[in-house]
């Protein structure tokens, strides 16, 4: 491998870390520059619920101490968006209008939180939890046992509902087409896991459709959730959960395939040779289904940039297809999920 090479991560989230560092232990010589649009150093989003349990400096989150960085000799250029991807000429065309120029790309750009297109101009009203700042956000707009009402239900936000259950908040679930997600709960089954989530503590909806939110009457809580019959509930944060949305709009145009994420093989490569994609961004080839899959869940998240960066630099290793998909409901009666890092 040329010590020359310069390796760009586009991203600073679980699968952007882990490549970064494993693409230092297998070649120390190597330019790594990690760009992501995240103003504070790596955090995992994981983490995210501790804000609301306790932890107010974003330094108790930090993944790594501050010097890890010049000690692995990785570059961050943080709060930098990445526009577009020039594949031709191995550039990546920052949104202040810098190039850098690269060897080889990796794509760990994660995802956003997909809302509905119905729910889509209510979003100045609705609170969303993609980074630190939002938490500290929505932790602001809470007041003490205040009230958050959470829709659709996906397995993120429900990590969410039982930290702010388990500190004194009330969390009222109108449940949608996403309650469970990324997991697929059969009907019948569905009904046992509803009745454990209220016996955590969560209020569950179910049934009605969203026609609105809009700001709270005076004296009233800041929100209302306004539902098809008519009828509505009061609260003082509205956060939709409603699945993922994988973040690429830059790479269009680049000369990779897409579908509804950037599609990559076992091995991580999109089908342009010099750009490799991990994490929740990516979209992977599975044999055995014979179709391109989601690989959700944090274990898998760190499995992808590890692999990405043994491919990168000259390995040769192929990601595990196997999901443990598996909602269940634990000892101590509360529901689980393989896909929760804290348990
Ligand atoms: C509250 C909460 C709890 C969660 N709990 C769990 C859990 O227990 N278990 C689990 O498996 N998953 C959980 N998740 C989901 C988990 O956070 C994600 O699956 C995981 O973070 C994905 O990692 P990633 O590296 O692919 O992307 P991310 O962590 O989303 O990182 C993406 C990075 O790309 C950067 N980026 C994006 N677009 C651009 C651009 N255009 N230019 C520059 N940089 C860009 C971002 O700034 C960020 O640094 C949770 C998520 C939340 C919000």
């Amino acid at each position: 491998m040329s010590t020359h090479s310069h390796f760009v991560i586009i991203g600073s989230g679980g699968a952007g870390s882990e490549a970064a560092l494993i693409i230092r232990k297998r070649d120390p010589k190597c330019t790594i520059t990690q760009i992501t649009g995240s103003k504070l150093p790596f955090i995992s989003r994981y983490e995210l619920p501790r804000v609301f349990d306790g932890v107010d400096n974003w330094r108790d989150l930090l993944a790594h101490p501050p010097e890890f960085y010049d000690d692995n000799a990785i570059t961050v250029r943080r709060n930098s968006w990445v526009d577009h991807v020039d594949a031709k000429n191995k550039k990546v065309l920052l949104r202040h209008k810098e190039e850098v120029s690269y060897d080889k790309l990796l794509v760990a750009s994660g995802g956003g939180g997909y809302l509905p297109e119905g729910l889509r101009e209510f979003r100045p009203l609705m609170n969303g939890l993609g980074s630190y700042e939002d938490a500290v956000k929505m932790r602001q707009a809470l007041p003490s046992k205040g009230h958050v009402i959470m829709l659709g239900g996906d397995m993120t936000g429900l990590d969410l509902a039982r930290t702010l259950v388990a500190v004194g908040h009330k969390v009222t679930l109108v449940a949608g087409e996403q309650l469970f997600w990324p997991h697929e709960v059969e009907e019948k089954k569905e009904k046992k896991f509803v009745t454990v989530l209220e016996a955590m503590g969560v209020k569950v909806v179910l049934g009605k459709k969203v026609m609105a939110i809009r700001k709270g009457a005076k004296g009233e809580p800041a929100r209302r959730v306004v539902f098809d019959d008519g009828g509505g509930i009061n609260g003082d944060a509205v956060m939709p959960f409603c699945g993922l949305m994988p973040a690429l709009d830059f790479m269009i145009g680049a000369n990779v395939d897409i579908e509804r994420g950037l599609l990559v093989n076992p091995e991580l490569k999109t089908t342009n040779d010099s750009i490799w994609a991990a994490g929740d961004v990516c979209q992977i080839w599975s044999p055995e289904e014979n179709s391109y899959l989601f690989y959700y869940g944090w274990h898998h998240i760190k499995e992808m940039g590890e692999i990405a960066a043994i491919n990168m630099t000259g390995g040769k290793k192929k990601i595990s297809t196997y999901q443990d998909d598996h909602l269940y409901i634990n000892k101590q009666g509360d529901i689980d999920s393989p896909y929760w890092m804290y348990r």
